[in-house]
C-alpha cells in the first residue's frame, strides 16, 4: 500500500540537483493524514557537501502540523539512516523493506495529496514575500536555539514556497535553515528559475544568510534578489553574486564530464 509513497520519492528524484555525482535521489515521507511530502537530493559545495533526499523529507516532515508515519527512498536505508529518522521525529523506526520505514504503530493512511508549502495569500511584491517570511518563520522546529528563520522562494510565474529552519534536538548538524528548507521544498515542487528569496529572522533582523547557505542560493536560484527583513529598518536588496562572489559553481563539473 505504500507503493505510491515510493512513486513520489521516484518521481521528485528527477528535480534533484546533482551537477557533482550525477547521481539523482529522492525520498517521500507520508503524513499520519494521508498527505506526503517530498524532497530531492541536492548536492552543493559548501560544508556539508549534500542536503541528502531523506534530511529534505525530514525537515519538511518536522515543519509539517502532524506526525510522520513513513518514509520512502530511492536508495536503500542505513542503519545511520533509521536512526537518523527516530532521532528526528522519535519514536521507532524499523525498516519495513530495504526502501521503506515505517513508525511502529502507526496506523497507515491512503497516499493522498501532497502538502502544500504555498503561503495562504502568495505576494506580489517584495513586501509580501517579508510578511511571507516572517508568518513561515512561525513554523521553525527550533528546539535547541528558539532561533526563528523564514525563507520564501518565488519563481516568474509566482509561484511560492515557503521554508523555515529545523533542528533536531541534540545534534546540531542535522538541522536545516530556512532558506535550503524552502529551496527543497522549491526544487520538490518544480518550481521553474527563482526570482525572488526573502528571508526573516524574527529575533535577530540584522541576520543574513549563514555560508552554506550562500552556497545552496548560489547554486540554486543565481539570478535570484535576495530580501532580508530588517525589522524597522528598510529591507535589504542584495544578490547571490553579492553574498558570495565568485561562488563555485556545480557547472564546472558538468562540462569536465563531457
Ligand atoms: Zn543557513
Amino acid at each position: 500500500m505504500l507503493d505510491p509513497l515510493r512513486a513520489h520519492a521516484r518521481s521528485v528524484a528527477g528535480r534533484s540537483h546533482v551537477p557533482y555525482s550525477g547521481e539523482p535521489a529522492g525520498a517521500a515521507v507520508l503524513l499520519a493524514d494521508g498527505r506526503w511530502a517530498a524532497a530531492p537530493r541536492i548536492e552543493n559545495a559548501s560544508f556539508p557537501l549534500t542536503i541528502p533526499a531523506l534530511q529534505g523529507a525530514l525537515a519538511l516532515a518536522a515543519l509539517a502540523d502532524v506526525p510522520a508515519v513513513a518514509f520512502a527512498t530511492t536508495r536503500s536505508l542505513s542503519p545511520a539512516d533509521l536512526a537518523a529518522i527516530a532521532q528526528a521525529l522519535g519514536g521507532d523506526w524499523p525498516a519495513d523493506a530495504p526502501d521503506l520505514a515505517v513508525a511502529t504503530g502507526a496506523v497507515l493512511p491512503e497516499v493522498g495529496d501532497a502538502v502544500s508549502w504555498s503561503p495562504e495569500a502568495p505576494p506580489t511584491d517584495a513586501a509580501g514575500g517579508l510578511e511571507a517570511a516572517l508568518a513561515a518563520a512561525q513554523r521553525a522546529v527550533v528546539p535547541a536555539s528558539d532561533f526563528r528563520v523564514g525563507a520564501v522562494v518565488e519563481d516568474a510565474a509566482g509561484r511560492t514556497v515557503v521554508g523555515a529552519n529545523v533542528e533536531v534536538a541534540g545534534d546540531w548538524t542535522r538541522g536545516l535553515c530556512a532558506e535550503r528548507t524552502a529551496l527543497v521544498a522549491a526544487r520538490a515542487a518544480g518550481l521553474g528559475p527563482i526570482v525572488r528569496l526573502s528571508v526573516a529572522c524574527l529575533r535577530v533582523p540584522g541576520g543574513t544568510p549563514c555560508g552554506g547557505c550562500r552556497q545552496v542560493i548560489a547554486e540554486l536560484a543565481p539570478d535570484a534578489e535576495v530580501v532580508i527583513w530588517r525589522g524597522d529598518e528598510p529591507a535589504e536588496v542584495t544578490t547571490p553574486e553579492a553574498l558570495l562572489p565568485g561562488a563555485f559553481r556545480g557547472e564546472a563539473l558538468n562540462q569536465a564530464r563531457r
